[in-house]
């Protein structure tokens, strides 16, 4: 009998719960044989990358090896880039070899992208990688030490100004971790540089007049407030129109001296390249059916950041996030079990389950069937979500000590 091979392309939340799904139905079925191709060998957990930037969570703790995760139903993990899809051959080609498929889950994600912003992509520093991470926790760190040193005033102010650009929920995250960083633990690092310490300054640049544009008025009010409250300097309303090594140029003709301007404006889909490129939207992801197959190739499910599914009648596509990539990663092995089974592909039924954003130590805000509430409850319970959200019980546990020790004595401060 032939084996049906389904190769899942990106180890990310969608091609991970892709594979979980798959797993319940197909574990131990010699008929299928599932392959995934990452360019890392671990997952990810993006929604706590601010806090390793900041020195809250030990980098390990928010990844995963994904060959624990499920390498019982791997057939072969390629680790490595997916160069070009040959959907007439029906080949993903990686950098390390090719594979052939019968059925295809397109899962990449996205990638920063700078809207032409001149500058932007050659000198800012980005939160998308776990590298990204380190090297900005890297940056605040070994700016604050050459500081000590810097005897001219206006060299060291610059290069105590952290400027991050993006009031969305990743730059909102990013400032308030930030501060507790720069003024709560550094104070207690730094006793005979307190002078140094009260110089450091973080400014959060929004284009939009609101922070978290797709959150309530009510949240973004407070995300201000609470923001504004810890001194950090909120520009709303104010696009930026040039960043170079030590500054970023605003369209109100303002310029700000920084040596560390953070890009978390934006994200598009990844690429990758093809035989014959499917249909895009204006933003560029893949066009997906309900049932997240493409409208070219029944046999190629696209899901997560990349895909353009709609299931409203006016068109809006599912949002760019980790809860929608899970749940799309689920809905693609379903349908993939019911082709394998005969079966017509289902369109996905997504229900929202809210939206939670830390606003720094017991202080968050959040949304859940459209019911707003903050405070130090929320802090709590958005904690306790995202240690549920981690995949191993491992790695709940160590976040969970991170984030106990953190209460108890200042940050990690070293950085690789
Ligand atoms: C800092 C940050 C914070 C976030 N916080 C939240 C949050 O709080 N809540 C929320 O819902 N969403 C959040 N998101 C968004 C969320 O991470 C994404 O929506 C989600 O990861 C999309 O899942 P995906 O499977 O499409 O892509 P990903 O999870 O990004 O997975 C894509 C995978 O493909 C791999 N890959 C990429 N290119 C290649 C290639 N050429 N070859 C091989 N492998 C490749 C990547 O390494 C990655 O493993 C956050 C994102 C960031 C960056």
């Amino acid at each position: 009998m032939k084996k049906t091979r389904i190769v899942i392309v990106g180890g990310g939340f969608g091609g991970i719960n892709t594979l979980k799904e798959l797993h319940k139905t197909y574990h131990g079925d010699t008929n299928v044989e599932i392959s995934l191709v990452n360019n890392t060998n671990y997952f990810l957990f993006t929604p706590l990358l601010h806090e390793v930037a900041t020195g809250g969570i030990n980098p390990g703790n928010i990844v995963e090896p994904i060959r624990k995760v499920l390498g019982c139903c791997l057939k072969q993990f390629v680790v490595g880039e997916v160069t070009r899809i040959d959907t007439e051959k029906q080949e993903v080609h990686t950098t390390h070899r090719s594979l052939p498929y019968d059925i295809l889950v397109l899962a990449l994600g996205s990638k920063t992208v700078f809207y032409g912003c001149p500058g932007a992509e050659e000198h800012c520093y980005t939160l998308k990688s776990l590298d990204d991470a380190l090297a900005l926790k890297r940056r605040f760190i070994s700016q604050v030490e050459c500081a000590i040193h810097e005897k001219d005033e206006a060299k060291r102010k610059a290069m105590l100004h952290f400027c991050i650009i993006g009031g969305g929920p990743t730059g909102v995250e990013l400032a308030a971790e930030a501060q507790e960083l720069f003024f709560k633990t550094l104070t207690s690092y730094y006793p005979y540089h307190k002078d140094i310490i009260s110089e450091i300054r973080i400014s959060l640049i929004q284009k939009g007049s609101a922070l978290l544009p797709v959150l309530s008025e009510k949240i973004q009010q407070k995300a201000f407030s609470v923001l504004t409250k810890k001194g950090i300097d909120v520009k709303l309303s104010t696009g930026v129109v040039g960043v170079t090594k030590d500054s970023v140029e605003l369209d109100s003709g303002e310029k700000l001296l920084t040596q560390t301007p953070i890009w978390v404006a934006g994200v598009g889909p990844q690429t990758v390249a093809w035989d014959k490129e499917p249909e895009l939207s204006t933003r560029g992801k893949i066009l997906v059916h309900p049932t997240l197959q493409t409208k070219s190739h029944k046999n190629i499910f696209v899901i997560g950041d990349m895909a353009h599914c709609s299931i409203t009648q006016d068109g809006t596509p599912l949002p760019a996030l980790a809860q929608v990539a899970h749940k799309e990663g689920i809905a693609a092995a379903k349908n993939i079990h019911r082709i394998l089974s005969g079966k017509k592909t289902e369109p996905i039924r997504y229900v929202h389950s809210g939206n939670l954003v830390s606003l720094g130590s017991w202080m968050a805000a959040g949304e859940i069937k459209g019911r707003s509430f903050s405070g130090h409850l929320t802090w709590w319970f958005w904690r306790t979500v995202y240690l549920t959200k981690l995949i191993s019980w491992q790695k709940k546990v160590k976040v969970a000590i991170d984030w106990t020790v953190n209460l108890l004595s200042p940050r990690d401060i070293s950085h690789f």
